[in-house]
């Protein structure tokens, strides 16, 4: 019987049983709600006042398991900066089950930091409260730009410590909400194994899921791959023109839906660089905003080896099949790059993009912010005067040069509201994240409501918010992200 105030429906349970293993979240001691997403427990049929109330908030904290959920840690394998590992799985995740929202579509609602399960290897299972405000925050501030990507529900505290390198930390519960959590790297897991059933299995399962038109066509895995690689070059492209560096695009935080998914080291960027790195752990810049292109194709080669013997029986077809799709991405991310690009400067589509690239390179010389830079052009577009984006560059002349050939090119005054539509006024600056997770732990949750409430609203300029959109001076520079472990 299903609870009557969260209306699962669960489907993975029902998947082969090496598919995950069935695990109940830990009890914890004292359960203290920061916050629920009303809106978005709303869309997925669940009453916020309950949720809100202690009853939702011991299920949020894992201590109640609400009827019809059917608790799981799912298996996936993953390749972590290039290394490949066997078996990684759900180590301080469980899924409680799925609901079907308001649109129709079947969303998976994940505890993150509810205990140990059969893939903690080491790992305690917990999470601390910083990292749990972080992916809250970033999260939502991606679904408000407009971005694919997984969803939060709610924070807890759990009234627990948690040990980490930088000592003891408040521990948190964090409840995700994703179109699924199937990455390439749980493909990979079945592949690694030669487990040809449940490499089909999957594939069929993530199909009807997230892929159902593939049914129509002549090759439904070949196209399934195909919709697959299209939705990765469209986040990537999308992730760029925002200045936003994923920070560990390994193939288990690859989600094959398409959304973005696990928000530990990534950060927007402030000042523009395409080598800008952010992660504490990726010393080699494999993850670097400029990179992620070919991270993405990295990641969809090794997705494309679990399919080839779904795709044709001979598996010298199969590969130029999946080839052929793969070298697809190259140009679906072209173009989708450019056309965001373009819509950032005001420049019309037939416009041969030079002048982007040249103004990256003018960004990243003169070290300006990437997001205030947009923020500015977008008002001298709007009528304001040159100096406010030229203020911004040290060399003036080059600036200049750069300057009027745009004012050539652009159509501002068609295209204001494209221009609008691109450039964001606030992003989740990574010194304002730090500072509502700071006071976090000293027991204020003021500034992470302050932020989470501007960011809803990123295109809108307001008045009350306008601090936010400042750059850090150069002493609230973050220069380091960490993971979430
Ligand atoms: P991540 O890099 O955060 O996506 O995590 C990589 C792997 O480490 C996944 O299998 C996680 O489940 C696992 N993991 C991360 N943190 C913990 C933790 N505190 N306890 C147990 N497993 C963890
Ligand atoms: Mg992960």
């Amino acid at each position: 019987m299903s609870d009557p105030n969260i209306p699962f429906d669960n489907s993975y349970a029902k998947l082969p049983e090496r598919f995950y293993f069935k695990q109940k979240p830990a009890q914890v001691p004292a359960p203290g709600l920061i916050k629920i997403n009303e809106d978005l427990a709303r869309s997925l049929g669940i009453d916020s006042n309950w949720l809100g109330s202690p009853e939702g908030t011991a299920v949020l904290a894992g201590n109640q398991i609400p009827a019809g959920a059917e608790p799981l840690a799912q298996a996936y394998a993953g390749h972590q900066f290039g290394g490949w590992s066997p078996q990684l799985g759900d180590g301080r995740a469980i899924l409680l089950g799925e609901v079907v929202d308001t649109a129709g579509v079947r969303r998976d609602i994940q505890l993150k930091g509810s205990g140990q399960t059969a893939f903690s290897r080491r790992g305690d299972g917990k999470a601390a409260l910083g990292p749990v405000l972080r992916e809250y925050i970033l999260s939502e501030a991606m679904y408000a730009l407009g971005v694919p990507t997984t969803r939060a529900l709610a924070a807890v505290i759990t009234g627990e410590t948690v040990l980490r390198q930088d000592g003891p930390l408040a521990g948190a519960i964090f409840s995700r909400v994703a179109a699924s959590h199937i990455r390439v790297g749980t493909f990979q897991y079945f592949y690694a194994q030669n487990d040809a059933d449940a490499v089909r299995e999957l594939a069929d399962y993530t199909i009807a899921r997230h892929y159902p038109e593939a049914l129509d066509e002549e090759e439904p895995y070949l196209h399934f791959f195909k919709l697959a690689v299209e939705a990765q070059a469209d986040l990537i492209a999308h992730w760029m023109s925002l200045g936003f560096i994923h920070g560990v695009m390994n193939t288990d935080n690859t989600a094959i839906s398409g959304e973005t998914i696990d928000y530990g080291p990534c950060a927007f960027m402030d000042v523009f660089h395409p080598q800008c790195v952010f992660s504490s752990i990726d010393s080699g810049a494999r993850y670097a905003w400029g990179n992620q292109p070919n991270i993405g194709v990295w990641n969809l080669s090794r997705f494309a080896e679990t399919l080839v013997s779904l795709v044709s029986e001979d598996s010298a077809v199969a590969i130029e099949k999946l080839e052929k799709e793969l070298a697809g991405f190259s140009k679906r991310f072209s173009d989708q790059y450019l056309s965001r690009f373009l819509a950032k400067f005001a420049l019309p589509p037939e416009n041969d993009g030079a002048l982007i690239k040249s103004a990256l390179g003018l960004l990243a010389e003169c070290e300006v912010d990437f997001t205030l830079f947009f923020r500015r052009l977008t008002m001298v577009a709007g009528g304001q005067d040159r100096t406010v984006v030229e203020e911004l560059f040290d060399h003036k002349a080059k600036f200049g040069k750069w300057f009027n050939q745009w004012k050539v090119e652009a159509a501002p005054a068609d295209r204001l509201d494209a221009m609008k539509a691109a450039n964001p006024v606030l992003i989740p600056r990574n010194h304002r994240v730090e500072q509502a997770i700071q006071s976090g732990y000293a027991g204020d949750f003021s500034l992470f409501h302050r932020l989470n409430e501007a960011l809803q609203h990123p295109f809108k300029e307001r008045e009350e918010f306008a601090d936010l959109e400042s750059p850090p001076s150069p002493e609230e520079v973050v220069r380091e992200t960490f993971c979430g472990t």
